[in-house]
């Protein structure tokens, strides 16, 4: 049975003020009978999730990671440096990686294979745009975006989470229905199985799209989603902690 998971995506948002109340309130509500949950903050908060969420039931990790392991990369943040933070996860592959900074399906693959030869898992994001979904291309998408990934993982493919996050509910407000989400994420672990039965059976398929309180429980309820990948909700203690509730 595949444990629910809740991860928060903070975005470019935060402060050293703000996070501290913002996680002690979400330290202060749990009370132990929700979802797993975790954060990806910034990585220059890292330190301060480190020291904040130590001992806590949340993880904590970053939103993107680089690819190379080190040297002349003016601007990254390489997987090794995520870790010393004692991070567990990072986001690879989000759609705004992918929009504004041109992020190939190959260069999130690298970037899996960096995050987890550094001991993360990597959270690997894949959605299709409206214009995608509108031209009948939806699962052409997702499984172009997650065979990149699979082609390069091999047997770690257990170790990775993978999130469904149409674009076109991303921010918007918009999600997509339990039943839309629910028929992408049976071709995912379909597309998990045809590569490992066994380990596709266990890897964590979350949504992401607007997951708010109020639609939290329906879409956790599908055999296929296995939890969230929140973004504005994120942000205010007692949504999060409510879409955490619903995923027990
Ligand atoms: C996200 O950015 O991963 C996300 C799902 O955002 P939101 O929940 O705000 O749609």
């Amino acid at each position: 049975m595949r444990r629910k998971l809740v991860v928060g995506n903070w975005k470019m948002n935060g402060s050293l003020a703000a996070n501290a109340s913002l996680m002690a309130g979400i330290v202060a509500g749990l009370d132990g009978s929700g979802a797993d949950c975790g954060v990806c903050v910034p990585a220059p908060f890292l330190a301060q999730a480190q020291s904040l969420l130590a001992g806590s039931p949340v993880s904590w990790g970053a939103q993107d990671v680089s690819a190379q392991v080190s040297g002349a990369y003016t601007g990254e943040v390489s997987a090794a440096m995520l870790a010393d933070f004692a991070s567990r996860y990072v986001i690879v592959g989000h759609s705004e990686r992918r929009a504004y900074h041109a992020e190939s399906s190959e260069l999130v693959a690298k970037k899996a294979i960096a995050a987890l030869d550094a001991g993360l898992t990597p959270i690997v994001c894949v959605g299709e745009t409206l214009a995608e979904r509108e031209a009948g291309n939806t699962f052409a998408v997702v499984q172009q975006q997650l065979g990149a990934v699979l082609a390069v993982v091999g047997e770690r493919m257990g170790n990775l989470v993978v999130a469904y996050e149409p674009v076109w509910a991303i921010g918007t407000g918009k999600t997509a229905t339990p039943a839309m989400a629910q028929e992408v994420h049976a071709r995912l672990r379909a597309q998990l199985a045809e590569k490992n039965a066994i380990a596709a059976a266990g890897v964590q398929l979350l949504y992401g799209g607007s997951m708010k309180p109020d639609n939290a429980v329906e879409l956790m309820a599908q055999p296929d989603i296995d939890g969230g990948l929140i973004g504005g909700a994120a942000l205010k203690a007692a949504d999060f902690l409510a879409i955490i509730a619903a995923g027990k």
